[in-house]
């Protein structure tokens, strides 16, 4: 089987082929420009690739929900040459496959739940920390869509008593986002995220934050699972400051078995940084069953 799988970011499309047992067969990364100069390179991929069906994770905000017009389009983005633009009924008018599409996220969350460390579990998270932070939530085996999908990265955290920095969300900002991504943290800081990697304040903070996140999340989804991925975390070091942290905040309110296997509870992602991928071809064989 040739599935399609594009995972569209902000900055770079990765395109690639996978078969159904998760397995990547070709793959290929173009920059993200305006729809008009990338849309008909992708369209040519995936024609000369022969591919069954495609799924698509694309960066958010996107039209999820199906009684809308505007389902398949992407939303209310500052990148302005996307916004509404219908990337899922161009791929399907241009293909004539079935196409499956969520966000990019979701699609993280799924290719691990169907491929990695969160196989087998009904309820899992998978939270980005990188340019954005993002959670794809999978409840009861589904992704969670709403009257959008979740956005995870904009909940609101408190401040640390000892911290000034004014956040970068221009929406909210000291949300998550605007308090522990890569570009907060490097605004904060004044360096790359990589060169602060000795600096135990740094991270110290980082862990402040991102927890707060997760004890939201746990709080209001408990999840069986989180898994956390993204450039950020590729500082693994600050993977038991966040444990730590959370468990800190949960104070023992929560007694559960994984709570207290924590460094099973909060994992890195286990796909070799294809868990988008390989989620988004998901979506794609959901597709086609769906249409057979
Ligand atoms: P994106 O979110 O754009 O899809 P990434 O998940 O790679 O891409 O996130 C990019 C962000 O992650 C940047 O802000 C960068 O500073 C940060 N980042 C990338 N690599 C590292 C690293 N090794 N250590 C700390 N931060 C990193
Ligand atoms: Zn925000």
């Amino acid at each position: 089987m040739r599935i399609g799988a594009l995972e569209g970011g902000g900055t770079k499309m990765v395109l690639a082929v996978c078969n159904e047992n998760g397995e990547v067969l070709d793959r290929v990364s173009i920059p993200t420009e305006t729809p008009e100069i990338t849309m008909p390179k992708m369209i040519a991929y995936f024609k000369e690739q022969q591919v069954e069906a495609l799924g698509i994770g694309f960066f958010g905000p996107v039209i999820l929900n199906e009684q809308s017009p505007k389902y398949g389009c992407v939303g209310n983005t500052p990148k302005l040459a996307w916004k509404w633009y219908p990337v899922l009924d161009e791929f399907k008018k241009a293909l004539q496959i079935p196409v499956g599409f969520d966000t990019d996220v979701n699609a993280a969350a799924l290719g691990e739940a169907t491929w990695g460390i969160t196989k087998g579990l009904k309820n899992s998270i998978y939270i980005t920390v990188g340019t954005g932070i993002g959670a794809g939530v999978i409840v009861d085996g589904k992704m969670l869509h709403g009257m959008q999908h979740p956005e995870g990265g904009h909940i609101l955290v408190a401040p640390h008593p000892n911290d000034t920095y004014k956040g970068k969300c221009p929406y909210h900002g000291r949300c998550l986002e605007g308090m522990a991504s890569g570009p907060a943290i490097e605004e904060r800081w004044g360096k790359k995220a990589y060169e602060l990697s000795d600096k135990k304040e740094v991270w110290e903070l980082e862990a402040y934050y991102v927890a707060q996140g997760l004890v939201d999340m746990i709080m209001l989804l408990s999840p069986e699972r989180i898994v956390l991925g993204g450039g950020v975390m590729h500082q693994t070091h600050v993977m038991d400051l966040i444990r730590k942290e959370t468990l800190r905040m949960v104070n023992k309110y929560i007694d559960t078995e994984e709570l207290s296997d924590i460094e099973n509870y909060i994992v890195l992602p286990s796909l070799n940084d294809n868990q988008g991928i390989l989620g988004c071809a998901k979506l794609g064989m959901d597709a086609l069953t769906a249409a057979k």
